[in-house]
């Protein structure tokens, strides 16, 4: 059969429907440099104070950040990692304590609670968001449970209102990680960030802001924020006369020229929030006809670090594989959106923790806790088949979603017909 090249796949030798780049928050086609950001550089360099102990930059921008969010702490750090380890730092759970967290989210929102020999324990999703199923979190929690940390995936608000309420029954601390969800609105109109007992931000490269790494956590309890502060900075007390360290901290400080760059960044935020909302809704209303492709649920409170899809189990076709073939169109998406879900990385199915010993884990102070593929069917079948995640940017162009749609009803086409 001879096929009209505008319907083959590219995969398939076909012409793609896209052959210019898209804006990329790889380079400066994905962001919002200006001015304001070359003088906030310059602005440090000039002024020989770039540490956040000597310089003004830092402590302003946690003024900043706090008021624009309407919390009363923000501590500044040297990522998002580190945002998420001054969070679990200030919970301070014992050696072995639980947290219940997702198996769909980047490695920091894991590796911290390791750092902290506290044990992660992994609840499985909802599929129609990728984010934490409240059920399976309050199935899993034990007396050894302290904190569960929830994550909103792609900017979709997690279910923040029942988390709450599960986490007050049962006094636990509720961490909410917003590494992909500034300015994230939840179902009841909360803002994320604003619900948890403490709250962490990035500044990589890839989120909505970016200092190239920072981090942020913001809290309203004022001992949470002394002491996630002093975690960040050695534990060296700089508001009192003691010259000693008052508990094992690290060195997390932001410098002085990522925070003068983030507090330029800072108020293009809700511009880049609301484009993004924008664009958005213009593609998911191009291709809201489709079968089998569902946006989430509370679309609106979405920040669109990433968008998803939400396929049918009985779809045509996986995530993974519309994903390669948009990619051959030139649509940048991401496959799966994880190889492997966290509970199946080697950190925790083979133990490499500290040295040889597997610590917390075999130790007397862990409860036996299984790792490995099977515990999270939900989140595993999302990677392997129900998510289709597509690249964001603000800079996109209706042009660039026209192109986007368009390639989705091609390959959609091309798949319904295969079936
Ligand atoms: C990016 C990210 C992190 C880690 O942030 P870094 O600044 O890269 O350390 C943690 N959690 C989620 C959900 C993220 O997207």
């Amino acid at each position: 059969m001879i096929e009209d090249d505008d319907h083959t796949l590219a995969q398939h030798g076909g012409r793609p429907v896209r052959s210019t780049v898209f804006p990329t928050n790889r380079d400066a086609t994905g962001h919002r440099f200006g001015h304001e950001e070359r003088e906030a550089v310059l602005r440090v360099l000039d002024s020989g104070m770039l540490n956040s102990t000597v310089g003004p930059e830092t402590r302003a921008l946690e003024g900043e950040f706090a008021a624009m969010l309407g919390v009363r702490h923000a501590i500044a750090s040297s990522s998002g990692t580190a945002a998420l380890h001054l969070a679990v730092a200030a919970v301070d759970p014992e050696p072995g304590g639980e947290i219940i967290t997702t198996p769909l989210s980047d490695g920091g929102t894991l590796l911290p609670i390791l750092a902290q020999n506290a044990v992660p324990v992994f609840a499985d999703v909802d599929p129609r968001t990728g984010n934490l199923d409240p059920l399976s979190v309050a199935a899993l929690i034990t007396s050894r449970t302290v904190a569960i940390l929830a994550v909103h995936l792609f900017g979709v608000p997690a279910d923040l209102a029942t988390l709450r309420e599960v986490a007050d029954q049962h006094g636990l601390y509720l961490i909410e990680d917003c590494a992909q969800a500034y300015l994230t609105e939840t179902a009841e109109g909360a803002m994320a960030g604003t619900v948890g007992d403490l709250a962490c931000f990035s500044l990589q490269q890839s989120k909505h802001i970016t200092a190239g790494d920072g981090g942020l956590t913001v809290t309203g309890d004022p001992a949470f924020a002394r002491r996630a502060a002093l975690f960040a900075d050695k534990a060296w007390p700089r508001d009192t006369d003691e010259r000693t360290h008052l508990f094992l901290g690290l060195n997390y400080r932001m410098t002085e020229l990522q925070a003068a760059v983030a507090r330029a960044q800072l108020p293009k935020l809700s511009s880049i929030v609301a484009d993004r909302r924008r664009t958005a809704a213009e593609l998911y209303t191009a291709v809201s006809d489709l079968d089998g492709l569902k946006p989430p649920p509370f679309v609106e409170g979405s920040s669109y670090f990433l968008l998803p899809f939400y396929m049918d189990p009985d779809a045509l076709a996986s995530g993974p594989d519309y994903a390669l073939a948009l990619n051959a169109e030139g649509i940048p998406a991401i496959p799966g959106y994880l190889q492997h879900p966290l509970n199946d990385t080697p950190v925790l199915t083979a133990r490499r923790t500290y040295g040889n010993s597997g610590f917390p884990f075999g130790s007397p102070y862990a409860a036996e806790r299984r790792y490995g593929l099977g515990i999270c069917p939900v989140a595993e079948r999302m990677v392997t088949a129900d998510l289709l995640v597509l690249a964001w940017n603000e800079n996109y162009t209706d042009r660039d979603v026209a192109d986007i749609a368009r390639a989705i009803r091609k390959v959609h086409r091309h798949f319904s017909a295969a079936g």
